[in-house]
């Protein structure tokens, strides 16, 4: 055997993970700092590949593990197999990815009839033992031997009915005897041959089990789940390690503990234990573990020594720890040790508290913290201990939790918001007519649509919880109701959702409240020393602005000016404006638009100064701000039965001779009134009609409706000029730019740029200063990538639009890709990410490498950056630091994630690799 296989606990190196696992290179490592671990050893990560190849151990394997367990023996003083003094060992498993549960463990391997004799006589504890004896049995039976637990379960079930017996602990060595024939008599059963005695043979078919356990479902749906590809993990090790119990009396203990506390990050013990257990004792909540605390009074000298032992694991790992540890008969041994799973808070807390103990560095303290985590910290979180299970699952499209009311229209839930009611607005998708109910609702569901359609991106932009295309729910708005199945949810009933992870529940489920800690704030700082891309914000109101700038964003990367349409006061100006017949009609419209536009810019301005605003140009189709054919024609036919309802009273009334006025409100509302809103309505539906689109994501929006209604545009750009030159007047500093959307050819660039050329003059004339803003462009189409060098010829910035420009690059529908076929082409690794959530490195983020290599060849100091929903997604971040770009844009809660990811990218630069 040339290659080595094993490596022992003193010999093996402990930062090769790869080779040993993670539990394995710890065990080697924590002996070799001199603490007290169970001798044992490693069989590699190589051996199991190996062995999974030809399903044959690699020759001499055995030979070396004997050659190990003699070394075990030496130093345990037991005998492996022997029948007065046996050594009993666990067979572990543990990749370098850890993989809690997903894969095989054999305890108390060894025993068998006569080890069994010589471990009763040597404890002195027949129930003791023949409780490790079955335990090894229906372990051993179930996956070295491929038996259904089942089996065992039926008789171990049926002697404690005999014995009256409710709980395992009651049972006596008697009644752990008979079960551990009964499970022999399984074996012989269900294998047709006797358990083995040859405790060789135990430990062979234990390696091979283990090994067998990394093609296991459970392993290989993990591994498929969380993304742990063959370059993480390959394979898993083998740890054989002799056993120490922490059962065999009240000088005996098992415990697990965290260096600091993960649920606070605070500097103290933590951890809890039982007294005379196993630890799995402690995992199956057999029995309620007590605070470690307790131990300084119950073995006090125990509780010095896991002080210290706590201690020497943080100083060598410099990283907070979770252990297992087993007290026998008064010897504290470390069982394992690996980096402590900790919440959001408890990160944040022992990064900052770490560097000022002098322990890590800043890089470290930021490093050591996934940028996503943070995401726990800035919105409303479902209580932990909650029990409830989801009834339906849509696509977790905006984070946070959220209960509330039902309602089925943004009407309701205006006005139930207004009352003081929690509510929940469920559509099947949303348009923008139904802002006013996201303003009013606590969260939004809608059951089409995917992570980039209106519901989910106004939602983000907002802060709100929003589950998105949950297509199992089925919404009859007509009849106030949804359905899941057989299952009928009604208006004012109670629902919680969970944006982050998609899931909907019934009634009510506590949320904990975000906070943003001091800590927080002193890490992001750090992150912004090593940064060097800029992180903007994707807001449209002076609040959000606001919020964005508290989160540390330094500029607006996007303002979409269609959402400031949106509020009440505007909507029906913009309508006017869009059922204008001519020119005229229009620009009238747009007049009354245009004060209230300027007054939103100049708010903007201001509550983003001193950093530069992006505004973009209207992008949406027109018809995006009408309502529905189908809702229009349904007013129409209340409206004539309203009018016909009118008349018949009219009839009554004179038919009765009595010379009776109609009563309110008919008056008020009559029959000439009615006539003028369904020629209203009717107008509307003729305007929807026609601006009808089969595919109205790739018609007549972004500067298509700057080509055909220049009129629009250039209201626009009006206001953003007289508002940078009212903040002018007012030394407010700024630094505006004017973006326009959709662009394919640098012809339409120079026709928008001469609307603003004029309008510059004009305005620079009428305020008698002169105007300093940058004009340019999105880049969203494929076209606009090809012809960037002439683009940016004229635009002084790009700004990629990878929402579209991904939706482009696939010819996916990002309205619908994401519920449709897109979750099966990630399952079965036809696409291994999201694209419209992570950025395409491989296809779209070519096109971005090449437009920006072009754009900076014909304008050397052009600003490249990014404002599609992937600017804040941590791994896209790392793609646009690597091609360069100046910024990244996303929506406010996201900034303190991309405030950390931009530092990643920087400070990871060296190592980035578009997998
Ligand atoms: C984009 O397409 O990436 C973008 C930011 O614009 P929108 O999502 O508004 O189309
Ligand atoms: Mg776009």
């Amino acid at each position: 055997m040339t290659e080595k296989y094993i490596y022992s606990f003193h010999k093996g190196d402990g930062k090769n993970k790869v080779l040993l696992g993670g539990k394995g290179a710890n065990l080697c490592e924590m002996t070799q700092i001199g603490l007290n671990v169970p001798p044992g050893f490693v069989i590699t990560t190589k051996a199991c590949l190996d062995y999974l190849e030809s399903h044959l151990l690699p020759d001499g394997l055995m030979d070396d593990a004997k050659d190990h367990i003699a070394e075990v023996e030496a130093i345990s003083g037991k005998k492996f197999g022997n029948s007065r003094n046996p050594l009993l060992v666990s067979v572990r498993s543990g990749s370098a990815i850890s993989m809690p549960g997903m894969m095989d463990t054999i305890l108390n391997l060894g025993l068998n009839a006569q080890t069994l004799t010589g471990l009763i006589k040597q404890t002195g504890d027949a129930r003791f033992a023949y409780d490790a004896y079955r335990r090894f049995i229906q372990l051993f039976g179930k996956i070295a031997l491929g038996i259904n637990d089942e089996k065992f379960d039926l008789h171990f079930v049926s002697i404690k009915k005999q014995a009256g017996i409710k709980s395992d602990m009651g049972l006596n060595a008697d009644h752990l005897r008979q079960i551990s024939e009964l499970f022999l008599q399984v074996v012989l059963e269900e294998t047709g041959k006797p358990f083995p005695e040859d405790v060789f043979e135990q430990l062979e078919l234990s390696i091979k089990a283990v090994f067998n356990s990394w093609m296991g479902k459970r392993a290989l749906d993990y591994r498929r789940e969380f993304h742990i590809t063959p370059q993480m993990a390959n394979g898993t090790a083998v740890s054989v390690v002799a056993m120490v119990f922490g059962n065999m009396g009240n000088d005996c203990a098992t415990g697990v503990g965290f260096t600091r506390n993960p649920g606070t990050g605070v500097n103290e013990m933590y951890g809890e234990y039982l007294v005379n257990a196993q630890g799995e004792d402690v995992v199956a909540g057999i029995r309620t573990p007590k605070p470690v605390h307790e131990l300084l009074h119950e073995m006090p000298h125990l509780y010095k020594q896991l002080v210290d032992l706590r201690n020497k694991l943080e100083a060598h790992y410099k990283e907070v720890q979770d252990y297992e540890y087993t007290i026998e008969c008064g010897i504290l041994y470390c069982l394992q040790t690996r980096n402590a799973k900790m919440n959001a808070m408890a990160m944040v807390r022992t990064s900052v508290e770490m560097v000022a103990e002098g322990l890590i560095s800043k890089e470290k303290a930021l490093l050591r913290i996934n940028p996503e985590l943070l995401e726990q910290l800035l919105h409303p979180q479902l209580d932990p201990e909650h029990s409830e299970h989801p009834v339906a699952q849509g696509l977790p499209a905006s984070p946070g939790a959220a209960f509330g009311k039902c309602v089925f229209d943004a009407d309701t839930a205006e006005l139930m918001g207004r009352a003081g009611e929690p509510v929940i607005l469920l559509r099947e998708e949303t348009k923008p007519e139904d802002i006013h109910g996201f303003f009013a609702a606590q969260g939004i569901l809608t059951s089409r649509g995917g992570k980039t359609s209106h519901a989910a991106v106004v939602a983000r932009g907002m802060g709100k919880a929003c589950i998105a295309g949950a297509e199992a729910i089925k919404i009859d708005v007509r009849a106030r109701q949804a359905n899941v199945g057989d299952l009928h949810i009604r208006e004012g009933d109670i629902i919680t959702i969970d944006g982050s992870t998609g899931l909907i529940y019934l009634g009510k489920i506590p949320t904990i409240e975000p906070s943003f800690s001091e800590e927080l704030k002193t890490l992001l700082a750090w992150a912004d020393e090593f940064a060097e891309m800029e992180v903007h914000a994707n807001v449209d109101t002076p609040e959000r602005a606001r919020m964005a700038a508290s989160y540390g964003a330094t500029g607006i990367g996007l303002c979409r000016t269609e959402r400031m349409f949106n509020a009440s006061d505007r909507l029906p100006l913009v309508i006017d404006m869009i059922l204008a017949d001519n020119k005229e009609v229009r620009q009238e419209a747009l007049e009354k638009l245009f004060p209230i536009q300027r007054d939103d810019f100049k708010q903007l301005f201001e509550a983003m100064s001193p950093y530069p605003v992006t505004v973009r140009l209207l992008d949406p189709p027109m018809h995006e701000f009408l309502p529905s054919e189908h809702q229009l024609e349904d007013e129409i036919k209340s409206l004539n039965l309203y009018k016909v309802m009118i008349h018949g009273q009219q009839v009554t009334l004179d038919t009765l001779g009595a010379h009776i006025a109609l009563p309110e409100p008919f008056t008020l509302l009559n029959e000439e009134v009615i006539n003028k809103v369904i020629a209203k309505k009717e107008l509307m539906l003729k305007k929807v009609k026609e601006l009808y689109e089969v595919n109205p994501m790739l018609g007549h929006r972004g500067v298509r409706l700057g080509m055909s209604y220049p009129e629009i545009y250039q209201m626009q750009i009006r206001s953003i000029l007289e508002a940078a030159a009212l903040c002018a007047k007012q030394q407010i500093p700024i630094l505006p730019e004017i973006m326009v959307p959709q662009v394919i050819t640098v012809q339409e660039l120079i026709k928008v740029k001469s609307y603003v050329d004029h309008i510059k003059e004009e305005v620079e004339h009428q305020y008698g200063i002169r105007l300093e803003f940058k004009f340019g462009t999105m880049i969203e189409t494929v076209r606009a990538c090809t012809r960037a060098s002439e683009l940016a010829g004229v635009a002084e910035f790009f700004s990629f639009g990878t929402n579209d420009l991904t939706q482009a690059t696939f010819s996916f529908s990002r309205e619908d890709a994401e519920n449709k076929f897109l979750p099966l082409y990630n399952e079965t690794g036809l696409l291994e990410d999201n694209p419209f959530e992570v950025l395409d490195a491989k296809g779209v983020g070519q096109l971005m490498k090449m437009t920006a290599e072009a754009g900076h060849k014909t304008r050397p100091d052009i600003k490249i950056g990014i404002c599609g929903e992937q600017g804040g997604h941590p791994q896209s971040i790392r793609f646009c630091h690597h091609i360069k770009l100046d910024y990244v844009s996303c929506s406010a809660p996201r900034i303190p994630i991309a405030r950390l990811a931009v530092a990643h990218a920087k400070l990871l630069e060296n190592d980035y690799r578009i997998s």
